[in-house]
């Protein structure tokens, strides 16, 4: 495959904080419709990758690409109209509107197909977000206030704000924290499903989750990459045994 075929390629990226290299000239390619799982030891550089990636932090060296375009200098809020979601580790609804609000809000503006009819857009808008809700297990819950959700739907109606968006990439800090055994299992399935449509990037700790929903696993130590493959690969590889499984 030729490094113009990935949704993203990130190549030689470099980032300090008064001078220790965050990231330190890393280079990985995520595949459409893969489910890449970032794991290493905490300060590895996870979160950073992902602020590089959204452009909430800003690369010294190196390039990012995004279905072969040139993102690296480019402001965060055009990423996002590009097809980049970035979910934090904190879900961030407007927990006083309901989950069908919630969804409609997320809509992107001026992108409906006949634009200014309004009662197009309504209907078109209320479609999107019926498909979205039953993709995040909500489709019963369109009426019930955010607020009133429990933590593991919080989470998911996050998610589904951004799928309002039609990202080609996700990038998932920690999605599973918190959450119950049922909750995780579900967001697996969740997580399973919405890769069929674009490329995900999941920071996860859970390595039993982590085992189910990965289809490759990159290993970050101190801003680089130290193994990268199929989960049975990495978690046979005695650099990742030392520096993180093992601990
Ligand atoms: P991880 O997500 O793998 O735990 P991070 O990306 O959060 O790692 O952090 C990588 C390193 O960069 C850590 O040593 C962290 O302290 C440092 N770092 C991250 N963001 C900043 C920042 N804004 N200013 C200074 N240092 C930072």
């Amino acid at each position: 495959m030729s490094n113009t075929d990935y949704t993203l390629a990130v190549e030689d990226l470099t980032v300090s904080f008064d001078g220790f290299k965050a990231i330190d000239a890393l280079t990985l390619y995520v595949d459409k419709n893969e489910l890449r799982v970032i794991i290493g030891p905490n300060g590895a550089g996870k979160t950073t990758l992902l602020d590089l990636i959204c452009g909430r932090t800003k690369a010294a060296a190196g390039s990012i690409k995004f279905r072969n375009q040139e993102l690296t200098r480019m402001a965060e809020f055009r990423r996002v109209r590009l097809g980049i979601g970035r979910k934090f580790q904190t879900p961030s609804i407007y927990e006083n509107l309901s989950v069908f609000q919630n969804l409609e809000v997320s809509f992107p503006k001026g992108r409906s197909v006949l634009g200014a009819l309004a009662f197009t857009c309504t209907n078109e808008v209320r479609a999107r977000v019926e498909v979205v809700a039953e993709e995040i297990h909500l489709e019963g819950k369109l009426d019930t206030e955010a607020g009133l959700l429990s933590h593991g739907q919080k989470q998911w109606l996050e998610i589904g704000m951004l799928l309002m968006q039609e990202p080609e990439l996700l990038l998932l800090d920690e999605p599973i924290a918190g959450m119950s055994a049922r909750e995780r299992e579900l967001t697996a399935e969740l997580l399973t499903r919405i890769c069929r449509n674009r490329a995900v990037i999941v920071i996860e700790h859970d390595m039993d989750f982590v085992k189910r929903i990965a289809h490759k696993v990159t290993v970050m130590h101190q801003g680089r990459i130290l193994a990268e493959g199929p989960m049975e690969q990495v978690q046979a590889d005695e650099r990742v045994i030392d520096v993180y499984l093992g601990h």
